[in-house]
């Protein structure tokens, strides 16, 4: 049995704390947060990849072809399916045509049919090319969060809240994880640490002399607005450039409001030589200006009826990508085990449902049963 410290209380950390007890372990989990899966977890568009969003990573849209029936059957209390999702092509300023779409569909086995008048008819033609009904799903994010503390319960993981790790040092056979709780700082040994604290996991590593890890960020802001009630069981993505998505966001009763260009906000890089800076630091300092305004008066000129959506309110996170990402839009997970340290493994998923991917890269890489 090994001594099992997993940093961050995201969906990341919860399953694989979950997984690495059922295997014998005694595992902790460290969220500096009161409150579990609040941040990326939370704060996403909540949307269970299906891989129609990836028309220029192949390989990513179909691990997400994969991964797409495991999680819908993994979690079926927390998805929302009770909605129909539609793909639309834009030439104007669009890198995939309908011909290219309708294609890459077939190549990954997803399903694609040309929308039925009705919803043509909801878009502009001068602005859109083509409309497919898809199948793509959105998930709670509130009923995951419940789900998934049934099964760290049953699993006998260890959850201290309001504590932030600080620094993780080599000590003995095994590793030594600074912890600080309201001011008060602790020392816990463990066998192996588990860095799943996505925009923060150079924070650990540069507290603790360790090389950091590439990384790109960006302040998003992700808008929650009350759709008309034609488009409330509907889900729209305009594909692939500067372009929106909607759909619905099932632990409100409202729809996530995204924009290529808008909801990146800024952005900066972790890069190695260069001077690192705490992504929760530019969180809690962010002076947050909502875009909405720019989003909504670019979307109803391919959807003419979205300028009757009512903003509601804004949810902002940095969202965190590999460097390579930028070109391709790929989004596989990183995995670094004994990164810089003996036992110590960093873990990030560009997507909810890649944590199959990462966990059977920690069971292919790291014995621990
Ligand atoms: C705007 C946006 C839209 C997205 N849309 C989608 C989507 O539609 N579908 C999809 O599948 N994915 C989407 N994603 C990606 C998805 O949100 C992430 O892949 C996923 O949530 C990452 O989970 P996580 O557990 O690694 O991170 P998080 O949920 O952020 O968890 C990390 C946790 O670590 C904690 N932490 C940080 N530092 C420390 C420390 N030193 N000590 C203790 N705790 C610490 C944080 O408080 C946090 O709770 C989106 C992301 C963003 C930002």
């Amino acid at each position: 049995m090994n001594n099992i410290v997993v940093v961050g209380g995201g969906f990341f950390g919860l399953y694989l704390a979950e997984q690495l007890a059922l295997k014998g372990n005694d595992v902790t989990i460290f969220e500096k947060s009161p409150l579990l899966m609040s941040r990326a977890s939370y704060v996403n568009q909540a949307r269970v990849h299906n891989g129609y969003h990836y028309p220029r990573s192949i390989l990513t849209a179909l691990r997400s072809r994969v991964s797409f029936p495991r999680f819908v059957s993994e979690f079926q209390d927390c998805i929302e399916s009770d909605f129909q999702k539609y793909y639309l092509i834009s030439g104007h300023l669009g890198k995939v045509t309908a011909d290219q779409f309708k294609r890459f569909c077939g190549r990954i086995g997803a399903d694609c049919e040309e929308a039925p008048a009705k919803v043509k008819q909801l878009v502009n033609p001068a602005m859109i090319d083509a409309v497919f009904t898809t199948t793509e799903f959105a998930f709670d994010s509130h009923k995951l969060r419940t789900i998934m503390l049934e099964r760290l319960q049953v699993a006998n993981v260890k959850i201290m809240l309001n504590t932030d790790v600080t620094q993780v040092m080599p000590a003995g056979n095994g590793l030594s994880v600074q912890v600080n709780s309201a001011g008060s700082v602790d020392e816990v040994f463990a066998d192996h640490v588990f860095n799943c604290t996505y925009s923060r996991i150079n924070y650990l590593l540069e507290s603790s002399g360790i090389e950091l890890i590439p990384l790109k960020h960006e302040m998003t802001e992700m808008c929650l607005v009350e759709v008309p009630d034609h488009l409330k069981k509907i889900g729209i993505t305009v594909m692939c450039g500067p372009f929106f998505s909607v759909m619905p966001f099932p632990s409100t009763a409202w729809h996530s409001f995204s924009h290529v260009r808008y909801t990146p906000h800024y952005q900066w890089s972790d890069a190695l030589g260069e001077d690192y800076q705490d992504s929760q630091k530019r969180y809690d300092e962010d002076e947050r200006h909502s875009a909405w305004r720019y989003m909504i008066a670019d979307a109803q000129r391919y959807i003419p009826s979205l300028s009757e959506c009512q903003y509601q309110k804004s949810i902002w996170e940095v969202k965190t990508i590999l460097p390579r990402s930028d070109s391709d839009d790929s989004r596989p997970i990183l995995f670094k085990p004994n990164h810089g340290l003996r036992g110590l493994h960093c873990i990030m998923g560009g997507k909810i449902d890649n944590i199959y991917d990462a966990l059977q890269e920690v069971e292919r890489v790291i014995e621990l049963s």
